[in-house]
């Protein structure tokens, strides 16, 4: 074994119904007197519950996903007049992104609250949307100093949405395998990751106010987006990354639906990715743990649900190739692209080939 792996500085405070007590003592450790509460309208409840003890200077609403630099930059704004000292957002990957966003010009603090299974928090990734372009890059400054997970503020992330965001957690899990930069101590956290998603996901569609099926869930969250923070993007977020930002495609959605098929592409090129995720699954093949877990789920399945048309698949193909990481266990062509988003679009059988 021969790998050099860096691990990103962050406290990690994980406790349901504990998240006002962890806000109140994390925000005092930092020295802050200044909040600036970053939450969505449709958060607000969940955040006000957790920020009653906080010395808050200000609320800012004005989350949209993949963060408009208009928004950003309202943001930016907001703070500098609040004169914030510190960012506290609750609220999922959309929310995350903007408190990243403002970090990255200002060099305030975060403390994320999640409220998804994104897994934005847990990354040093920030992106910034200009019109139909969404620009993602690498920055320390927007990691998060502390991340406070309490699950009881999933229980009212509605069933289709936690099935999506928790399979693009998967996803990370995933791709992380056979990424840029992955080695076996991301491999580890990424196997257990999946093997928590497999546990959890079932339990929380089975039984949506089940806390320790959503404390898995959100326990896996924090691992796949460490897992895919160290190893980096591979084909998987590539093809997402065209397909959300050209498309307007809904993150998490593309994400569960693109998976099979990038597995079925990948997994027999990489022996030693597919018996791992295959034993994380307790299947015999990859490919089939994850297909009898998206049935269970009854996952996302096609990208014409979502309103990717069949006419854009030459583009969108052509548009992923340059970034396909040359890294990839197998050469990938511009045909290859195209059969795997067709097979995407129409939601056929990973397992008849892409
Ligand atoms: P989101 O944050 O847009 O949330 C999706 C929907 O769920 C929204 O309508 C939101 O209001 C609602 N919601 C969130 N939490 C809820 C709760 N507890 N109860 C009820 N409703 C709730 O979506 P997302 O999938 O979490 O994040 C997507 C964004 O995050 C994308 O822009 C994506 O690019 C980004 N992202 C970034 C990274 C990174 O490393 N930088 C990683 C993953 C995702």
């Amino acid at each position: 074994m021969r790998f050099v792996h860096d691990n990103l500085p962050q406290r990690v405070c994980f406790g349901s119904g504990e998240a006002a007590a962890s806000l109140q003592r994390e925000i005092e450790n930092l020295k802050a007197s200044r909040v600036m509460v970053i939450a969505a309208e449709a958060e607000k409840d969940l955040a006000e519950g957790i920020t009653k003890n906080l010395p808050i200077a200000i609320w800012h609403e004005d989350v949209v996903m993949h963060v408009p630099v208009e928004v950003a930059e309202h943001g930016r704004q907001a703070a500098a007049a609040a004169q914030a000292d510190v960012l506290v957002s609750v609220g999922g990957g959309s929310t995350t992104g903007l408190a990243k966003a403002i970090a990255m010009t200002t060099g305030l603090p975060i403390v994320a609250v999640p409220t998804t299974y994104a897994g934005s928090e847990a990354t040093t990734v920030w992106g910034l949307t200009r019109g139909a372009r969404k620009t993602t890059g690498i920055d320390p400054t927007v990691l998060p100093k502390v991340i406070v997970y309490d699950a009881t503020l999933t229980l009212t992330l509605p069933v289709p949405m936690s099935v999506a965001s928790g399979l693009n957690a998967l996803a990370h899990c995933v791709d992380s395998m056979w990424a840029p930069n992955a080695d076996p101590i991301n491999a580890a956290f990424a196997a257990e990751g999946i093997r928590s998603l497999a546990d959890g996901l079932p339990r929380v569609v089975a039984e949506p106010f089940d806390l320790e099926g959503r404390e898995h869930a959100l326990y896996a969250a924090y691992l796949s987006a460490v897992a895919f923070a160290s190893a980096g993007s591979a084909l998987h977020h590539k093809i997402c990354h065209v397909l959300g930002g050209a498309y307007n495609l809904p993150h998490a959605q593309t994400h569960a639906v693109v998976l099979p098929y990038v597995l079925a592409f990948n997994g027999a090129a990489t022996p030693e990715a597919e018996r791992r995720i295959a034993a994380a699954f307790g299947t015999s093949r990859a490919i089939d743990g994850l297909q009898d877990l998206r049935r269970e789920l009854d996952a996302p399945r096609a990208l014409l649900d979502y309103g990717f048309a069949e006419e854009s698949i030459p583009e969108a193909a052509d548009a992923i190739l340059p970034a396909v990481p040359p890294s990839n266990p197998r050469p990938v062509t511009t045909g290859d692209l195209r059969r795997l988003l067709r097979a995407a679009w129409s939601g056929a059988d990973p397992r008849e080939g892409v």
